[in-house]
């Protein structure tokens, strides 16, 4: 085989990933997996049904349609409009994608050409790294530095040169929880205009706000013809297996982003397509509860963290917490969490693995609340048996 690395340079370091690596861990080791953001019980009953009915009547079995099946392309527009008064049409203006991660990758690999420099908030979620990288694009980090881990906009001004093709912006941030106020998102959109750069917003954690209301960059004036919207049904839906993603933007952004798409995936499963677009439709308590109980999982969580000695970044939004392991007389967050298993038996995330600058997030260390309450008992009494 020669001298020559197997591994595309663009793909070089980025080995498997730490979601992967550290769910791997929890089995092996028998420990509470508070690391991979995934939820232990299932969504609504009915639309679990929804997908075994579509199965068994033949609905979506074959490849549905590449835009998406047109149930769902109008249940996204409605969902865009019903909470964010945004009008999209379902047919020119939406496109189903295998999870936000493929949405993500079509329109990174879509709207890039090598040397490119796209801006996102660092730490960033890993598959933007390895996208802007497989595109041949340049990451820019702007870095959400603690206690409160907020984007510097006059830095994120600075970062901008004349190679700037888009700023990709994750709100609510995973994994730090924030969520962009009205100011930032104001800011933010002010030099997009000004600068002419595309926008992608990852919106997942849509419906999971603590603090203040999820504004999507798109409905800022002047936005809306600049921005590619994603979001996703494995969140709000807690079906995180099932990889149902979409885009929202205008019909040239989206012709653009599928015909990526197209040769990613071709089209994404059939028979979840019918289902997510009933759980669009949920009534409002649906999304209300949905919050509320994720609220609770959160303060159980981070309650808990803190009396077992972490210092605790309350987030704003997300299934996340960022912790700092620092009071704990600890530095190094993957040695930290190699070690956590066999020291308690609780598995998480070293967020040093979403930065460049791997000083700044070195001591930090994220557990999801995804989980059930009593699963979220146990693992904040093993951790707080860490310092005994
Ligand atoms: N973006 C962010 C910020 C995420 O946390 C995740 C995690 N699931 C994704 C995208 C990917 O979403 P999906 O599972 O729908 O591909
Ligand atoms: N988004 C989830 C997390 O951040 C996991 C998704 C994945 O495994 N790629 O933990």
């Amino acid at each position: 085989m020669g001298a020559r690395p197997l591994l595309n340079r663009r793909l070089a370091g980025m080995g498997t990933t730490i979601f992967a690596e550290m769910s791997a861990l929890a089995t092996a080791t028998g420990s509470i997996n508070l690391g991979q953001g995934f939820p232990d019980t299932d969504g609504p009953e009915e639309v679990r049904e929804a997908a075994v009915r579509a199965l068994r009547e033949g609905r979506g079995n074959q490849y549905p349609p590449g835009p998406g099946i047109p149930e769902l392309r109008a249940a996204i527009a409605e969902h865009q409009q019903r909470f964010y008064g945004l009008t999209y049409d379902p047919d020119t203006e939406v496109l189903v994608t295998a999870g936000a991660t493929e949405a993500i990758a079509a329109s990174l690999l879509a709207l890039l050409e090598p040397g490119d420099e796209v801006i996102a908030f660092e730490p960033f979620y890993d598959s933007y790294a390895a996208c802007i990288a497989m595109a041949g694009a340049t990451r820019v980090p702007l870095t959400l530095r603690q206690p409160e881990f907020r984007p510097d906009l006059d830095e994120l001004r600075s970062l901008i040169t004349p190679r700037t093709r888009l700023l990709l912006i994750n709100t609510p941030h995973n994994p730090t929880g924030l969520v962009l106020n009205d100011d930032e998102l104001a800011a933010i959109a002010q030099l997009a205009i000004e600068h002419d750069l595309l926008v992608i917003t990852d919106e997942v954690y849509e419906h999971l706000v603590f603090t203040g209301t999820h504004h999507p960059l798109a409905a800022l004036p002047g936005m809306r013809e600049r921005t590619v919207s994603i979001s996703s049904a494995g969140k709000t839906f807690s079906f995180t297996g099932w990889k149902v993603g979409w885009v929202t933007a205008t019909p040239e952004l989206v012709a653009t982003v599928r015909t990526a798409k197209q040769y990613l995936t071709y089209v994404s499963a059939g028979p979840f397509q019918y289902a997510v677009a009933d759980a669009l439709r949920l009534p409002d308590d649906y999304f209300a509860d949905f919050r509320a109980d994720l609220l609770r999982k959160r303060d159980l969580l981070a309650d808990g963290l803190s009396a077992a000695g972490f210092g605790v970044h309350q987030p704003e939004g997300t299934y996340f917490i960022t912790t700092d392991i620092t009071p704990l007389g600890e530095k190094d967050g993957i040695e930290f969490c190699r070690t956590l298993p066999e020291r308690c038996g609780v598995v998480a995330i070293p967020n040093v693995v979403f930065y460049d600058n791997t000083e700044v997030g070195r001591s930090l260390v994220r557990f999801t609340f995804c989980k059930k309450d009593e699963v979220l008992q146990e693992a904040v009494s093993r951790l707080q048996r860490l310092g005994a």
